[in-house]
């Protein structure tokens, strides 16, 4: 069965080919034609891309849930409301408020969602060993206690190959014997910098062990000014001075994550190709936003009113970027499909458009309203 698209500004990491045709055999793609050599013939089926952007699914490594579902409680319906949005791959995370017992439930519960589901690939595990006094609800966090070997046996063993990235904060004492065991139980696994006040220094004292990613850049990180007075630094500072390192940005309609200056600076400094942009949505609830952001629609409150992660989807953080920063659409799409591919070293399935690669792709305009996505070869109309 080959399906063929036409009509398709097909979105490259190089830039845009200009009514070109992708043809499809079976969940793969299997020709990128330009549109002076369009040759369809041998396509069973046609879908017409009706001069819609066609690029790469989107992969939303931190996301907690959306649409009044948990990944961590209904991952398979949290993950269809992601995937009309143009999610094709999810990282499904649960959430450092929940306790031991909890968190194994979770860990259970996603684990037993990727073998059903398409697109959740697995676990990012946001915590439990960051710095309690960062991020919402931070006073009901249950790891303020000290590491426990028994615990984090029992959790890193559940979590088995299924969890591709660690939230860690250095400044916590007693880290390297979970850092030792998470990397020996799975060798790949990322552990990422975030909910932390580290020094630059405490974060080179990990060693081999060092971050590949600041978890949500500009969020929920401390500051150390030394000696008092000066300007303080901390773990966005750090990310800044890493070239290797990725960084995660939660882009919301009016910047109030990060603001718009620091989302441009971030950019400047990492460059294009070290990136990742997420959701960190998180389930609607109940509660009313502070009555100043009522108007902003992709925010989400804690009881306290402080914020607690978002309401985006992929699809719109794109179209918040670019207006933030004044990056293209093909830039856009790497940040939010080939970098999180690249990163989890999952590139040579996903996170681009090239023959050969799993047809993940999504139809959009260039206000990122999305019109299809297709998932694997299986194409979904909305
Ligand atoms: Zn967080």
């Amino acid at each position: 069965m080959v399906k063929a698209i036409i009509n398709a500004n097909i979105v490259l990491e190089r830039g845009i080919i200009w009514d070109g045709a992708i043809l499809i055999s079976e969940s793969r793609i299997s020709d990128i034609q330009e549109a002076e050599n369009k040759d369809i013939s041998k396509a069973d089926e046609i879908i017409d891309a009706k001069g819609a952007y066609v690029g790469p699914g989107f992969i939303d490594i931190h996301v907690h849930g959306g649409n009044g579902y948990l990944l961590f409680k209904e991952p398979l319906k949290a993950a269809d409301f992601f995937l009309m949005h143009g999610t094709t791959s999810i990282l499904a995370a649960p959430y450092y408020g929940l306790d031991y017992e909890a968190l194994l439930e979770a860990f259970k519960t996603i684990k037993s969602a990727m073998v059903q589901s398409k697109n959740i690939k697995g676990i990012y595990c946001e915590g439990p060993y960051i710095n309690p006094n960062y991020g919402a609800e931070s006073d009901l966090n249950p790891w303020r206690t000290p590491i426990d070997e028994n615990r984090f046996k029992a959790l890193v063993d559940e979590a088995g190959t299924a969890v591709k990235v660690w939230t860690i904060a250095p400044e916590r004492e007693g880290l390297f014997p979970f850092l030792s065991y998470a990397r020996t139980v799975n060798p790949n696994v990322i552990f990422a910098l975030g909910h932390s006040d580290a020094t630059p220094e405490q974060i080179h004292a990990l060693g081999k062990y060092k971050p590949k990613l600041l978890t949500h850049a500009m969020c929920a990180t401390g500051r150390r000014a030394v000696p008092r007075g000066t300007r303080g630094y901390g773990p966005d500072e750090y990310c800044l001075n890493q070239p290797e390192m990725y960084a995660e940005l939660i882009s919301d309609s009016c910047g109030i994550h990060v603001n718009p200056t620091l989302q441009q600076v971030l950019l400047k400094a990492k460059g294009i190709s070290r990136m990742v942009l997420i959701s960190d949505s998180f389930v609607q609830n109940e509660q009313l936003p502070p009555p100043h952001l009522a108007h902003i629609h992709d925010l989400n409150f804690d009881y306290t009113g402080a914020l607690d992660g978002s309401r985006l989807t992929l699809n719109v953080a794109c179209r918040n970027i670019m207006r933030h920063t004044n990056c293209g659409i093909a830039q856009t799409f790497i940040m939010a499909s080939t970098n999180p591919a690249h990163l989890l070293g999952m590139d040579d399935e996903i996170g681009s458009i090239e023959i050969g690669k799993i047809a993940d792709l999504v139809f959009t305009d260039d206000k990122f309203n999305i019109h299809k996505v297709m998932l694997g070869g299986d194409l979904y109309s909305f």
